[in-house]
């Protein structure tokens, strides 16, 4: 894996282009809201593609139909990090499966729409990016990724 220094922005925007048919189809509002100041950060881009095309895919289904998607990057809380926030008006994760559904071939999708791997692909390419993957979920507010990735340089 090649890391580069890369605009997390530049990947929204392209991974939105890949599933924005989709979204408009089922009547789902993508929201960005992306911060223009966001420095670089330090990744392989189509690995993190991935992870972010496969956040986006999950959002829709979640949502289903009629619904909203934001988007929003920021320069994380934690220091050297930047925070990329995938948020979903669907019915959120109950928190009875929520520790599994990191593992690989957990689905709660009927067979041949979901295969179990996006989020341990994902989690496995964060990590190896030097990043995370956090979710918070309410019936409530609906769902939230959140994927750290390291700023390409820390002040
Ligand atoms: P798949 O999408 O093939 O089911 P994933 O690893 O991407 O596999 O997701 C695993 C499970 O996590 C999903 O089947 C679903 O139950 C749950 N999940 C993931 N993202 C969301 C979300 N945004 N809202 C509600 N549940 C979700
Ligand atoms: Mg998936």
């Amino acid at each position: 894996p090649v890391k580069e220094h890369v605009n997390a922005n530049a990947l929204v925007d392209e991974t939105v282009a890949f599933l924005e048919n989709e979204a408009l189809h089922r009547n789902i509002t993508i929201e960005r809201s992306l911060d223009s100041a966001l420095p670089p950060v330090r990744i392989d881009p189509s690995q993190v593609q991935q992870v972010f095309l496969n956040l986006l895919d999950n959002a829709i289904d979640a949502v289903g139909h009629d619904g909203t998607i934001r988007i929003r990057t920021q320069v994380a809380p934690t220091a050297g990090f930047a925070q990329i926030d995938f948020m979903d008006s669907g019915p959120g994760i109950p928190p009875q499966i929520i520790d599994k559904i990191f593992d690989p071939f957990f689905t709660t999708k009927a067979a041949g729409e979901g295969t179990g791997l996006g989020l341990a692909i994902s989690y496995g390419i964060v990590e190896k990016m030097g990043g995370n993957i956090r979710v918070e979920s309410s019936p409530e507010t609906g769902t939230t990724f959140s994927v750290l990735l390291p700023l390409a340089e820390t002040a």
